[in-house]
């Protein structure tokens, strides 16, 4: 699959729920609507048009929300699509807010994930609770540790919040250092309507990392996860720190992957409104070539990039859909 800006498009992110156990500020209003279940895509659908991709020349799919893990059987669809690893797919990974993984790290592990992504902006067990409007930070520890001790590559992922976590960065660096994680550093975007005034939490990480150069020495590198965030090695640590800038750096020009939604809809980018309906094409009852049809034709409209500018005179986000409908 090669998009009109001769980008190959190799990776798929899935959001397999709307659903979340959480509420973080920066995501979702505290009395958020969830989708009726009629239009959510059973996961031996989504499993479909996972497996039409594949086909198409996929070779990475994370799964993720809302929060994937708390829907029901997702296991399946882990082993469905684990059992393609080394035949089609190269990797399977997962975002997840942890507080399931205490559970199902060692399912993961045998369907044949090897790295996941886990979302803590704190170490402060209250801030953790205030951001997530009700989560308990030990849980979401323990998970942490179990994903470890079950072998899986952790990386944690942190939301950089003005005023909010923005002097704990030095801590998340070195807690992260000596659990051997990962540390991704995520601006906020403006996507949905929530709670509360974004562009008071919204903090840039260019000064994050110029704060951060302080303290710990930041070596260039030009490793890569197939995502856009850009990575530094901690001299210090060891372990690699990643910035993922929408607002302040376009990474749009080596963008190489497309999200579907738990509704089956495809955004052939994160910051902008154009999609596909792949259900629609399901529902209807579509072959394996007529839905590589749709899927390849949308891939031809996959835009040059995005535009996320906060409306500041109606203070309204650039995109209306949440980050858990589209999935991060
Ligand atoms: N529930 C899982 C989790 O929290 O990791 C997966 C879904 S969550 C939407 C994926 C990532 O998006 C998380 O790391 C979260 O912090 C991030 N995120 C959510 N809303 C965001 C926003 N408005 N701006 C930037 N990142 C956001
Ligand atoms: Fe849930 Fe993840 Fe959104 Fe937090 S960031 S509310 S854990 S989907």
């Amino acid at each position: 699959m090669i998009d009109p800006f001769g980008r190959s498009i190799t990776y798929l992110r899935v959001s397999v729920t709307d659903r979340c156990d959480l509420r973080c500020v920066y995501c979702m209003a505290e009395d958020m609507h969830f989708l009726p279940k009629a239009e959510v895509l059973s996961l031996e659908e989504l499993g479909r048009v996972c497996a039409a991709f594949i086909r198409l020349g996929t070779r990475k799919i994370r799964l993720t929300g809302g929060e994937p893990l708390v829907r029901r059987n997702v296991m399946n669809l882990f082993h469905r699509l684990g059992a393609r690893l080394g035949n089609g797919l190269d990797e399977l990974t997962v975002t997840t807010n942890g507080t399931q993984l205490a559970k199902l790290a060692g399912s993961l592990r045998e369907a044949g994930v090897r790295r996941v992504n886990v979302s803590l902006d704190t170490l402060d067990p209250a801030k953790f609770t205030a951001i997530t409007r009700w989560g308990r930070i030990e849980q979401t520890l323990d998970g942490i540790y179990a994903a470890a001790a079950a072998g899986l590559a952790v990386k944690i992922n942190a939301v950089a919040l003005k005023g909010v976590n923005e002097d704990e960065f030095d801590t998340l660096i070195a807690w992260c250092g000596a659990h051997g994680f990962d540390l991704c550093l995520i601006e906020t975007m403006p996507m949905g309507e929530i709670t509360g005034d974004r562009t008071k939490q919204y903090l840039p990480l260019s000064i994050v990392r110029s704060r951060l150069r302080r303290r710990w020495t930041l070596e260039e590198t030009d490793y890569r996860t197939g995502g856009p965030a850009r990575y530094y090695t901690v001299a210090e640590t060891g372990r690699r720190v990643g910035f993922i800038t929408p607002m302040t750096h376009n990474f749009c020009e080596s963008c190489n992957r497309v999200r579907l939604t738990c509704t089956g809809t495809l955004f052939m980018c994160l910051g902008q409104e154009d999609s596909a309906d792949l259900r629609g094409v399901l529902r209807a009852g579509a072959s394996d070539e007529e839905l590589d049809g749709a899927i390849l034709a949308a891939i031809r409209r996959k835009p040059k990039g995005h535009d996320f500018i906060i409306d500041r005179r109606h203070n309204r986000p650039a995109v209306s859909r949440h980050m858990s409908v589209t999935g991060g």
